[in-house]
């Protein structure tokens, strides 16, 4: 007898669309990885445990207070989490009704944020950002409040790279304060530490903050994450966290991470990252397929290209395999590009530069 499974599955999950992965988009193909906003360069670690037969702690009391150390703030207002993706749905379990709730998010930006509450059932209302600088729409974000528990926006903005203005990120602190929590994504903090609101955390009881080891710490593969916020949001996404979300390797190596050495490593890595993206927007400028490069503070760059299909295949064909924006709002055409090595962006340039000279002085060459 055959039955349909998917019919089973909540309604809701029968029509998501899941969130595309690099890894799952990407599978084994390409030799040099620019789609995943990756550190380019591993740090070398060893566990140090080496028997697991007991659980480990639910939240790791010696991780909680390396990253209090690292980020000013007191350990009752961290929480740590199975990458920042974790904080990002537990927010939405503990504060959203389903079928009641809303969260609101401006697009385009993270699309983890959609994938979430479309999981839970939590309405989703997307306020764009204006088309070009990608600052926040203030009005329309206000005139829509309504229902809305979370307000998601993303500092740096991934895929756009762009900061959100520091006094627009404040009045909406102040026009959610009582009714939402305002959700600030510093994934990317790193690559512009004084852009974070960690310090405005003692003012504004609405405000939390996600934050990860993926990025700028090149620490993907462990999964570790933060969620920084007052006690009282802490406590709440303590009830709803799983009895053991942190493994003990991923704690052991965490903690390392977090020591003053492997800090100045990291600050080490983003300042050549920084120098490199500098490089790199530079030298795509002056390439006949590139329409626009938009200004970026993290360790990826968008790029508008002319005849953006071809130039993403061919690349990809090439083995360098960058990320497509083209389907996500006002963002045409686009491709998001992670800074990688130096020698990985030269490799970048050089076959775009053969792409765009058999394209475009390819028919005169053959008179
Ligand atoms: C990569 C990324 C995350 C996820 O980080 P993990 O800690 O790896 O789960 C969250 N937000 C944004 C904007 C990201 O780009």
């Amino acid at each position: 007898m055959s039955i349909n499974i998917l019919k089973l599955a909540r309604s809701n999950v029968q029509r998501l669309i899941p969130y595309q992965s690099a890894r799952r988009i990407g599978g084994g193909h390409g030799d040099i990885l620019l789609n995943a906003n990756e550190s380019s360069k591993p740090v070398f670690f060893e566990s140090k445990k080496k028997s697991f037969h007991r659980y480990p702690e639910c939240q790791p009391n010696n991780v909680i207070s390396s990253y209090a150390n690292y980020t000013n703030l007191s350990c009752n207002q961290i929480l740590v989490t199975r990458g920042a993706d974790e904080g990002i749905e537990l927010l939405i379990k503990a504060f959203c009704e389903p079928g009641q709730d809303a969260i609101m998010y401006c697009p385009p930006t993270y699309d983890m944020y959609r994938v979430n509450a479309e999981i839970h059932g939590v309405e989703i209302k997307e306020i764009p950002t204006i088309k070009n600088t990608w600052q926040l729409d203030l009005l329309n974000i206000q005139l829509n409040l309504n229902r809305v528990k979370l307000v998601y926006v993303c500092n740096p903005n991934n895929p756009t790279g762009n900061i959100l203005l520091k006094q627009d990120l404040i009045s909406l602190l102040k026009i959610t304060l009582g009714h939402s929590l305002v959700v600030i994504d510093e994934a990317y903090i790193e690559f512009s530490p004084k852009e974070s609101m960690t310090n405005y955390l003692k003012k504004y009881p609405n405000l939390v903050i996600l934050r990860t080891l993926s990025k700028a710490f090149a620490l993907a593969g462990i999964r570790c994450g933060f969620t920084l916020a007052n006690k009282e949001v802490i406590d709440i996404l303590n009830k709803v966290i799983s009895p053991y979300p942190i493994s003990a390797p991923v704690s052991d190596i965490a903690v390392q991470s977090l020591e003053i050495a492997y800090i100045k490593l990291m600050q080490d890595r983003v300042l050549d990252s920084n120098n490199n993206r500098i490089w790199l927007i530079d030298q795509l400028k002056n390439i006949h397929c590139v329409e626009k490069v938009f200004q970026s503070n993290a360790n990826y760059i968008l790029v508008k290209f002319f005849m953006f299909k071809q130039v993403f295949q061919n690349l990809w064909d090439k083995g360098v395999i960058l990320r497509s924006q083209n389907n996500k709002i006002n963002l045409k055409n686009c491709i998001r590009i992670s800074i990688g090595t130096r020698l990985e962006s030269l490799r970048l340039i050089k076959e775009l530069k053969i792409f765009s000279k058999e394209i475009f002085e390819g028919k005169t060459s053959e008179k």
